[in-house]
């Protein structure tokens, strides 16, 4: 039945494959000839297979936890070095006729707050994000072909794009919005969408659609299928997650590197990033009503495993998480992090008070300002990035990976992050960011390989000081 090129959900995500698949790793989690073989894989960068990598989560060998985790450290630095990219959700609507049992938004809720926003309102919506520093943002919507139908998922895009408010710009607009149709995603394509980002939830069919009991959504084989329509609509960037909380890990974790398998096998081209979102608290939903919660050091190795299953994939850290979690996986091959993130529509021109009906999809756990998490990245070492230029030189799909494959990154993405580092500092940062982001940057210049690319570099950020904007490679 496990076909990885079948453009049918149960084929290439069969439960049987996965089944198989826990098996063989509960068979060899102990294997140190098999464990060892898979890490000299792994340090050769070859990647690993879903059952390689679900061998490596299955063991608990210290020893070997440790190899994983360093190795995971390894590419990172050496595929995506020290820049950490930086975005915030936009969160446009909260109608939804699903019915999603971890969400608030699902159609029953009767208590929170509905609201969409009109484009005025996403004018001041994106202008409040733009005076943070934000240039790229992540949009999400409930489903709703009444209230969000994809015209007006275009309209909202179109003006997101349209407003230059002082220097700021929004770069990039990523979408997560419901699976939909591939004339759909062509039009998302056609208005310049970077990623189209949609969390599979859950792998395991049964309990994806005890968890999804009504609405469109319901349906395990269109949603699943979703991303594969998304690349026929001409979408080269799609980004995977899994709700982790709502099965058990080591089934979605073998799950999600089949999709990622799959599309590689398919379209030539794997995920572009992986989110690893888990259940947080908000209006009705309790998470500890969702029985498979996974510890923070379980958390931490999935993090290290995806590093090093899939080194070309970036991966994304929300706000659900604490800062202190976040601090302990960004070594491990995070690429993407939000910050400063609201999740009530609206949140961002009016912040929301405690008294109010809340319209939010969950509780941020991280809650520092665009200026904080910027000051913490530099401060551990890392280059805060607003860099947006891949897909806007058509470097996207294959032609991003190959970037990354080559290692050219310190060539090219180093460069366009300390540009868009120094635009931040130079609009934006309060005055101690300011101060230890600019020694930053002077010492990164410095580790820019191609002389050339160090020479233009440094005259963008001279310029740059000089008023000038947006430049990259
Ligand atoms: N409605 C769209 C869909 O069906 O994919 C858009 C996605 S929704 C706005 C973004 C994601 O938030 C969901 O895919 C889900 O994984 C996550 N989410 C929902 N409820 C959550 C909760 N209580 N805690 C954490 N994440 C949650």
């Amino acid at each position: 039945m496990y076909n990885v090129s079948s453009l049918k959900a149960e084929e290439f995500i069969s439960d049987e494959e996965i089944r198989e698949t826990l098996a063989y790793a509960d068979a060899n989690k102990e294997n140190l000839e098999v464990i060892d073989q898979i890490l000299h894989k792994a340090k050769e960068r070859k990647g690993l297979t879903h059952r390689e990598a679900s061998v490596l989560l299955a063991c608990e060998l210290p020893e070997k936890v440790n190899e994983i985790f360093a190795l995971a450290e390894q590419l990172k630095k050496d595929y995506y070095g020290n820049r950490i990219v930086l975005f915030a959700p936009l969160y446009l609507s909260n109608y939804c006729v699903n019915g999603c049992v971890y969400c608030p938004y699902h159609a029953k809720n009767k208590h929170i707050a509905r609201k969409k926003l009109t484009q005025e309102e996403i004018i001041k919506e994106v202008t409040a994000l733009q005076d943070m520093g934000h240039k790229r943002l992540a949009i999400e919507a409930g489903e709703d072909p009444v209230n969000n139908p994809i015209d007006y998922i275009l309209e909202c895009i179109h003006t997101i794009y349209s407003i230059k408010h002082k220097n700021g710009a929004i770069r990039r607009v990523n979408v997560n919005i419901a699976a939909t149709t591939v004339e759909n995603y062509r039009k998302l394509k056609e208005a310049e969408i970077g990623t189209y980002i949609l969390f599979q939830e859950t792998y395991h069919r049964e309990s994806y659609e005890k968890l999804h009991p009504t609405g469109p959504k319901h349906d395990y084989a269109y949603h699943t299928e979703a991303m594969d329509r998304a690349m026929e609509g001409g979408i080269d960037d799609v980004g995977l997650g899994v709700l982790f909380g709502l099965e058990l890990y080591r089934y979605e974790f073998a799950g999600l590197l089949m999709h990622a398998e799959h599309l590689e096998a398919v379209h030539g081209v794997g995920p572009h990033t992986i989110s690893v979102p888990r259940i947080k608290h908000a209006d009705d939903i309790d998470p500890s009503a969702f029985d498979n919660s996974i510890s923070d050091d379980i958390f931490a190795k999935i993090c290290a495993l995806i590093r090093i299953a899939v080194p070309y994939t970036g991966m994304i850290i929300s706000t659900r998480e604490s800062q202190e979690v976040r601090e302990r996986v960004l070594p491990l091959g995070v690429s993407q992090i939000s910050g400063a993130s609201k999740t009530s529509v609206g949140g961002y021109a009016e912040p929301e008070t405690p008294e109010e009906v809340t319209s939010a999809q969950f509780d941020v756990s991280d809650q520092r300002t665009l200026d904080e998490v910027v000051n913490w990245l530099i401060k551990l070492g890392y280059i805060p990035s607003f860099c947006t230029a891949c897909y806007r030189e058509g470097r996207t799909g294959d032609r991003f990976m190959a970037l990354c494959k080559n290692m050219q990154i310190l060539n090219c993405c180093h460069p366009n992050a300390l540009m868009t580092l120094k635009e931040y500092l130079e609009d934006y940062a309060g005055d101690e960011t300011r101060k230890i982001g600019m020694e930053l940057i002077e010492q990164e210049l410095k580790k820019i390989p191609n002389p050339k690319v160090k020479r233009i570099a440094a005259e963008h950020i001279h310029d740059i000081a000089e008023g000038k904007r947006d430049f990259r490679f």
